[in-house]
């Protein structure tokens, strides 16, 4: 790795971890909102289940007075009823007092309503009342911790951005510059390659491109701009047969997909041929050999691909690598470096065994 992209790469692990901590800080002040909001609510609750309660003393005290009015009639009536001359005022005055009789009672059931309500509004004060108090806890709990990490997560703060300012002084300022720009945009301004992708935004790399990120070059992403570097630590090893294998397993003989190598393909000459059996007709794609850039469209043929292209079977050489026609369509138009790297590995291992079959049929002298 080129000692700017070493440093870029230290740079964006440090950005990363400043980033996250300021994050980290600014979540707590939202969690405490989040808290008090909380805690607003349970104070309210509870200022109404008090007035509630209030509101019940004061009708249950008024309703106690109108009793006490009512009895002070009824004994007022009873005095005046002793003092009367006629049978009439007698039954007018008995009337009275059992209307203020009826008015006792009724004002008694409200009164006992309220009784029983009441048991229910002191549960509901007390519960209302021990949830305040658990979110007081609770918040006075995250406030504390919140001053603890906030301190701690400073403290760290100071210390990437000394390493940051270490890691920024180690780059040329033209490559800062575009590094900070593709950050600003993307939220990274460095991106691994990968199977010969960039991981940043998954595009597969051109071969050209590709190699240069692998022989340490500073190279771009095309598509998405960001600063390319490859790690051979993490590369994933493409699965491909190991040139020193003694054996390979054979190419099946009937088979409805195959990789085939021409070394004197019309006017290209060494090509790679993917051909692939459909139902009843069969097609040919072309690549160059050396780019693994596709050579012309591909072609269809009615039949079986052995009969249809007869000539490149006959004439070329059975690989053992694998072939997909659906990756194909997404390799158009040209093949991943790595694949380019499989086939010709397969190549050669081919023709040691062609070799090597050779030289053991060769007549023995004895
Ligand atoms: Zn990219």
């Amino acid at each position: 790795m080129a000692s700017d992209v070493q440093h870029l790469s230290e740079l964006q692990q440090f950005d990363r971890e400043i980033l996250r901590l300021k994050e980290e800080v600014a979540a707590f002040p939202k969690r405490i909102a989040q808290i008090e909001q909380r805690l607003a609510g349970t104070k309210a609750h509870l200022e109404t289940a008090k007035v509630a309660v209030k509101a019940d003393e004061a009708a249950r005290r008024k309703y106690e007075t109108a009793i006490q009015d009512l009895q002070q009639k009824i004994s007022k009536y009873r005095d005046q009823s002793l003092a009367v001359k006629t049978n009439d005022q007698y039954k007018a005055l008995m009337a009275e007092i059992q209307f203020a009789e009826q008015d006792i009672r009724a004002n008694e059931d409200k009164i006992l309503d309220l009784m029983v309500n009441a048991e229910a509004r002191e549960k509901d004060v007390k519960a209302a009342e021990a949830k305040l108090k658990a979110e007081m806890a609770e918040i006075e709990k995250e406030k504390t911790e919140a001053r603890q990490r906030t301190a701690e997560d400073e403290k760290q703060l100071a210390e990437w951005n000394a390493k940051r300012d270490t890691a920024r002084a180690g780059v040329s300022a033209d490559l800062l510059r575009h590094y900070d720009r593709v950050l600003k945009f993307r939220g990274s301004g460095l991106a691994e390659v990968r199977d010969q992708k960039c991981m940043g935004c998954q595009v597969m790399l051109r071969p050209q491109t590709y190699n240069e990120v692998r022989s340490g070059q500073l190279v771009f992403c095309e598509s998405c701009q960001r600063i390319l570097y490859f790690d051979l630590a993490t590369e994933i090893a493409p699965e491909r047969p190991s040139l020193t294998a003694k054996k390979r397993t054979r190419p099946k003989a009937h088979i409805d997909r195959a990789w085939i190598y021409r070394p004197d393909f019309a006017e290209v000459g060494e090509v790679f041929l993917a051909f692939v059996n459909a139902k009843g007709s069969s097609s040919r794609r072309v690549y160059d050999a050396h780019t693994g850039r596709k050579v012309g469209d591909t072609q269809h043929e009615t039949g079986d691909f052995n009969a249809a292209f007869a000539d490149d079977v006959s004439s070329g050489i059975l690989l053992n690598s694998g072939l997909d026609e659906q990756q194909l369509e997404e390799w158009n138009p040209e093949l991943p470096m790595t694949i380019l790297d499989e086939l010709n590995g397969d190549l050669k291992i081919a023709r040691a065994e062609t070799t090597s079959a050779e030289t053991q049929s060769a007549p023995q002298t004895t």
